[in-house]
């Protein structure tokens, strides 16, 4: 049975730009896939079209079976919390320290105000440290964001995906900004979460190298439209 399945999904934007030409796509529980394809060749949009950050155009969405183009408002907010979302620039919430953005992550803005007033509830504080624990940052709960690295910046982006207990997590070229160890070692975070919390994830990639690494399945993406899916050996001048 799958978690998420996108059908026929079209995005042309405003500007006629056609983003997406009808990509279908299923994903399994705790299943990790990656997308390859050039830059520009739609991506970044099918991650978005998924948790409606961009509208379709056309097609479907079903989300742990709700349609989430028909869905009420109320369904939505419930299946936006069921899917984290990871990004190549981290988007942390600047000035802020470490525990409040996983908070965020927990309880939405409204958290991290009452957090930023000390009004957290000891049982958010200690969950937030153990997601902390498990990304190897719990002595960093105290630092404001800027003070650490990229790759610390993006473990903590990992711990506030997962502090929305989510069933999906979408990451868009989590690891373009890092350095290749750096890389490597948030693709293994990912990875390992992916499998002992059996989370899905489906990850947007530039490097090949990644997604036949870690991927149980690689999707090839170009000008809009799926160009190979489950291809174990593709020549790399395919994409
Ligand atoms: P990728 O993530 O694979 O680099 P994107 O999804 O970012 O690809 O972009 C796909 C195409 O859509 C590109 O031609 C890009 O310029 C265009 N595009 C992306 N966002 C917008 C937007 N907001 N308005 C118009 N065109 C866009
Ligand atoms: P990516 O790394 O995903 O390729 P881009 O640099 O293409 O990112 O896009 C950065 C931002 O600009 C995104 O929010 C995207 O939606 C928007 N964007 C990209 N192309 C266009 C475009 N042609 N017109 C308007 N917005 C765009």
């Amino acid at each position: 049975d799958f978690l998420l399945e996108v059908r026929r999904l079209k995005k042309v934007y405003k500007d006629g730009t056609e983003a997406l030409k009808g990509i279908d796509l299923s994903v399994k529980k705790g299943e990790f896939v990656a997308i390859i394809g050039p830059s520009g060749a739609g991506k970044s949009t099918l991650l978005r079209c998924i948790n409606l950050l961009v509208k379709p155009t056309e097609g479907e969405v079903y989300f742990n079976g709700y349609n989430i183009l028909k869905a009420s408002k109320k369904e939505l907010r419930n299946i936006r919390r069921e899917i984290g979302m990871i990004f190549q620039n981290f988007n942390l919430i600047p000035r802020t320290t470490v525990i409040d953005n996983v908070l965020n992550g927990r309880l939405g803005y409204v958290g991290t105000l009452r957090s930023c007033c000390g009004l957290f509830s000891k049982k958010d504080k200690e969950f937030a440290f153990e997601l902390l624990e498990r990304v190897g940052l719990s002595d960093k709960a105290l630092k404001k964001v800027e003070e650490l690295s990229g790759g610390q910046q993006q473990r903590v982006a990992i711990a506030r995906a997962l502090a929305q207990t989510p069933k999906l997590i979408l990451a868009d070229e989590p690891v373009a900004s890092l350095d290749p160890v750096t890389a490597d070692n948030i693709m293994e975070y990912m990875f390992d979460i992916c499998k002992k919390d059996n989370i899905a994830f489906v990850v947007n990639l530039h490097q090949v190298e990644f997604a036949k690494k870690y991927a149980d399945r690689i999707i090839g993406i170009k000008k809009g439209i799926k160009i190979f899916d489950n291809v174990q050996y593709f020549l790399s001048e395919d994409i």
